[in-house]
Formats: structure tokens, sequence, C-alpha cells
């Protein structure tokens, strides 16, 4: 029956899948750190614990407990952020490569390797015709298929681009262009598909870059995808998970939780979906996606967010406190409060409900395979140190990703925090005493400069532990250096700092910080229309409905990688004049949206 060295196998537990097994202890000081539960009921290292959907394990070593996860479902995951289907397209429109996803050949360009090819005469108008050498596949080379589309006024391809990046509407934009409005949504179709395959091809060249050590900022961003009918006003919320280097300002992922490849309609009528219903969640077929019976188990009681972000406005102004009108800070406001509270911030409530095409993704699932991705593209940089936003479970998805750089010390982990109630002035006040403070430092021969006298200010907080969220055990500091950008912020160590001198606890400490992600996330805000509004605001909803929200979930995923390839590519920074996709070494200079757009084939 299966049955290895006469242990009963049990059948309740995930097997791990293509290298993937996330179903361990995750504290990074225990002894059973990452150590996998045996797929046999007698595992010393583990007790399992629960009945059906909560059932979990328990590391017997540090007591910890983990829910289990289905690996399947991540490896899936792994390859839709790996945009295969995307990337399958273009090369079948540019014929640069065999299309085959499952191909050996597949995205290994004739240009670069003649010889995985043959060549098989031309098409009538002229095209060369070549035969995969590895599955058989033939295919076309540049048949400028792909421009087809969008030929008409190419010309203006670049002046669109920008323009979409810079918060130009549905309207106007017709209105300036005069292109239909199918015209446009056919051109960012192309502009889309064109960004995912520049950036692809860019990013892979990360393995190869000399790189010392990075330090990231890991953060989510909700959006809200607009209602399409009047009678069921309910929103679908969707969220970003993105990793933002602090050095050099590139953006890795915005990876979003929903597959646009899905059709729930057909997956719900199949046979697997009918044993799925039967399954605990991690052992289902379609265990990364919400299906309607899952949405109607879960999120009926879950806290509505619009709800609880209403009357955290009202109690700031009875209590006469300055409202931030910036959207995304009252959006902190709201993280914050969850956190604090010890709940749960879940996008998905009794007001939310499910795409009407695709299918939207359990979070952690795409979290899940957002570090494994990174993973494979940072795998040559020396150290890494992440400053992660507090999530459930993300500092189970990051370190299990990256297997062996706890152990020896490559990776560094640590959760952050500010405090997002202070109003501007406040925080402006809380900098100026800083820099008072370290500036008097230095003048005093205290410290060499302002960031040792950082680091030395901080040494005194490093060893005093505050409990800042309600009924958990995680042990915070307080960091006395405050920033305009982050006020009153707080540290809580993911990975073992027991031998780290206090100075180092305290450099980190005071690096630590989300600004990276949270300056993208301002200018999605801001430069994207579609992405104004976030998840607040209920009774506002339909006066700022204006037509132009995406009604197509993805329709979010096109625009947040058109701008994630603006920024990191194209608009060049006013401090340095540089983009980050040069400081980290992935561009020579700021890149022409034309050259992105019309890649050279051969
Ligand atoms: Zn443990
Ligand atoms: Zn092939």
């Amino acid at each position: 029956m299966g049955q290895n060295f006469g242990q009963e196998v049990d059948c309740n537990i995930p097997p791990a899948f293509d290298g993937i097994n996330v179903n361990c202890c995750a504290n990074p000081t225990c002894k059973n750190f990452l150590v996998a539960v045996k797929l046999s009921v007698k595992d010393k290292n583990y007790s399992l614990t629960g009945k059906g959907a909560s059932r979990s394990i328990k590391c017997r070593s540090c007591g910890k407990h983990y829910n289990l996860k289905s690996n399947r479902a991540i490896a899936e995951e792994v390859q839709r952020l790996n945009k295969t289907q995307v990337l399958a397209h273009i090369a079948a429109q540019d014929g640069t490569s065999c299309s085959n996803s499952s191909c050996a050949n597949f995205g290994i360009k004739i240009v670069d390797f003649p010889h995985h090819y043959r060549k098989i005469g031309f098409t009538p108008a002229g095209n060369q015709r070549y035969q995969c050498q590895s599955c058989g596949k033939r295919f076309t080379f540049g048949s400028r298929k792909r421009i087809s589309h969008p030929q008409t006024k190419r010309n203006e391809n670049s002046m669109l681009f920008k323009m979409l990046c810079n918060k130009s509407v549905g309207q106007r934009l017709t209105e300036i262009t005069e292109l239909s409005q199918p015209t446009i949504y056919r051109k960012i179709d192309m502009f889309y598909e064109r960004v995912v395959e520049f950036m692809a091809r860019r990013e892979a060249k990360l393995p190869s870059l000399d790189i010392d050590w990075l330090r990231l900022s890991v953060d989510r961003q909700f959006y809200n995808v607009n209602w399409t009918s009047r009678k069921d006003q309910r929103n679908v919320v969707l969220s970003a998970i993105a990793s933002g280097d602090r050095q050099s300002g590139y953006i890795f992922g915005m990876d979003v939780d929903y597959d646009p490849s899905i059709n729930l309609a057909e997956v719900q009528d199949s046979v697997e979906f009918k044993k799925d219903l039967n399954l605990p969640p991690y052992l289902r077929n379609f265990a990364r996606i919400w299906t309607d019976h899952d949405y109607d188990q879960n999120v009926a009681n879950k806290p509505n967010m619009g709800a609880i972000a209403d009357s955290l406005m009202d109690q700031m102004i009875a209590q006469q406190i300055d409202i931030p009108l910036a959207l995304p800070e009252i959006e902190k406001l709201l993280e914050e409060y969850c956190f604090k509270n010890g709940l749960e911030l879940s996008a998905q409530s009794s007001d939310t409900k499910l795409p009407t095409n695709g299918a939207l993704i359990h979070l952690e699932y795409t979290m899940y395979a957002h570090f494994i991705k990174l993973r494979k593209l940072l795998n040559n940089v020396n150290r890494l140190a992440f400053y992660l936003d507090y999530e459930s479970g993300i500092d189970r998805a990051l370190l299990t990703a990256f297997p062996d750089w706890v152990d020896n010390g490559r990776l560094t982990a640590l959760y952050v925090s500010a405090d997002k109630t202070l109003g501007t002035h406040k925080r402006q006040a809380l900098d100026a005493v800083t820099k008072r403070k370290l500036e008097q430092m230095v003048k005093k021969g205290e410290a060499r400069d302002l960031l040792e006298a950082a680091i030395i200010t901080t040494m005194d907080y490093i060893d005093k532990p505050i409990q800042l969220r309600k009924n958990r055990k995680d042990i915070w500091y307080s960091i006395p250096i405050h920033r305009v950008f982050e006020a009153n912020k707080y540290v809580c160590f993911i990975t073992d700092t027991s031998d780290w001198k206090a100075e180092w606890k305290a450099a980190r400490a005071v690096d630590a910080s989300l600004r990276t992600t949270d300056s993208f996330f301002n200018l999605a805000r801001r430069r994207l229309s579609s992405l104004e509004r976030p998840i607040l605001g209920r009774a506002n909803n339909g006066a700022l409905w204006d037509g132009y929200s995406p009604y197509d979930p993805h329709q979010v995923e096109k625009m947040i990688q058109i701008l994630r390839c603006y920024y990191n590519y194209v608009l060049p920074s006013k401090r340095d004049g540089m983009t980050p996709a040069q400081r980290i070494g992935l561009a020579k200079g700021a890149v022409e949206i034309r050259k992105i757009l019309y890649p050279r084939l051969s």
C-alpha cells in the first residue's frame, strides 16, 4: 500500500511538492526549525492537533502550532507568478523561441542558441519558419503579429504609456489620443505583455550580478475593484505583495492574489471540486483558490474593514484628533488598528465578493510563492535583511523559502511597525527633535556621524522589550529615532539575535523600514487612476464611481506591472537622475518606452 519501513502513512498530511515543503517549524531558535513533518503517524518532532480544516502540527520542541498548507498549491502559485502563460503567448507571437512551456527550449532564444532549432523554410510572406529540436513545435519568426493589434497610431504608444502612468483616465485618454476605448484596452494588453517580458528578461540577469547585500521592505497593498451592478454593490478586493530594495528602490513582485486564467464556474462543476468539498483546505485539488463554498464558509464572520474604518474615523472626530487626508495613510491606520487589537486584517468580508471572471487566490499562497520567486532571483546575493510589515504567517513564508540562509546568518528578518495615527506636524516635530539630538552628539564627539549617533541612542532601547500587540508573546522594541515618514517605530526580530552585539541589533533596528514599498504604494495610488480608491468608505462608493475603476480585476494586475516597469526602468529620480534598475545594476540608464514595447528580436 505504498507504506515504507512498516510505518503507517498519514494521508492527511500534504506531501512535499516540487522541492517545496512548508509544513515544518518556522521558529529560527527551535531545534526543529525547517525540519519537515513526516508523512507517518509517528513523528518524534511534531504532533497533530485539531480536526478537519483547523488541523495543525504542533512542534514538540518549541510548542508552536502551524496550520497545514498544500505544497502543491504553492508550486502552482509559483508557476503563475512566473507568468509562464503570458511569456508563452509572447514567445508564440514573436517566434523568438519555442513557446511550449513544458519544453526544455521554452524561452531559449534562437538568437542565443541557434542549434536548438532547425530552419524549415519560409512562409508565403517571406518569414523564416523554425522547428524546435526538443519538442518538434513549428513556428514563424518575427511574423510581427504582436504589432498588428496595436498598429493603429503606433507612434502614440509611448505617449499613451506615459499617460496611463500619470493618472489619465478613460474619457480624457480617448479625447487626447483620439483612440477608441477598445483600442486603448488592446494597447494596454500589449503594453502589459511587453513589460512582463522585458522585466522577466532583465530580472533573469540578477543571479549573475555581484551583489553583496540587500535590505528589503515587504508589504502589501489592497485594491478595490468596482462593482458592476447596482443590485449587488459588494466589491471585489485584491491585494498585491511587493518587496522593495532600500538601497536602489527597485520593486520586486507586486504579486496580485488573482488568477485570470481560471474559470471558477468550470472548476466548481468538476469532479475534483466535488471531492474537495469533503477535504480539509490543505488537501484540496483547488487549495489555492477561493471557491464560492470557501467564501460562504469563511468570510461571513470576518470583521468588515469598511465598518471598522468608519468607526475609527468617528472616534477620531469625537476626540478631535487630526484625520489624515491622504487615503494610503487612512489605510495604514486601519492596518495598525487591526494589528494592535490582534485582529486578522482580512480583505475579504461580508462586504466583498469573489470576482466574476478568473479566481481570487488565498493570499497566503501568493505570499509563499512571492518569496520563493524572490529566492530564485536573489540566490547569489551574499546577505539579505528583510523588513516585514506584520502579517499572519509571513515569517514562515519567508523562512521556508530561504532554507539554509538563516542558520548560516545570510538572512536576517524583522517586523517593523510605525505609528500612523500621528499627524504630519507631530511627525515633523519628532523628526526635528531626533535630528537635533543626533547632531549634538556628533558635535560633542560622542559619535562620528549621524548614523552612529542613531545607533548609539538606539542601543539603550534594544534591551527593553515591550508587548506591542494584545494577547501575543512576540517581543518588540521601541526605536527612539523618528523620521517624518516613520515615527514611533517598533521592531521585532524574527531571526535569532541571541549572539548579536547590542550595536548590531541597534544598527538593524535603525535601518529597518517599510519606506521603499510605502513610497511605491503611494505612487500607485497617485498615478494609477484605477487604483486610487482604497478599501474604505462604503458610503462613498456610488459617488466616487466614475466608470473607470476597473471592472475587470485583471486590469489591476496589468496596470500594476506597467507602473512597476515604468518606476523601475523608465522614470529617473529627481534626486540622482537614476532609475532603481540602474542603481541595482539591471540597466545602464533610463530605458526608453519604445525599447520596451519594440525590443529587437534578433
Ligand atoms: Zn519548533
Ligand atoms: Zn520546444
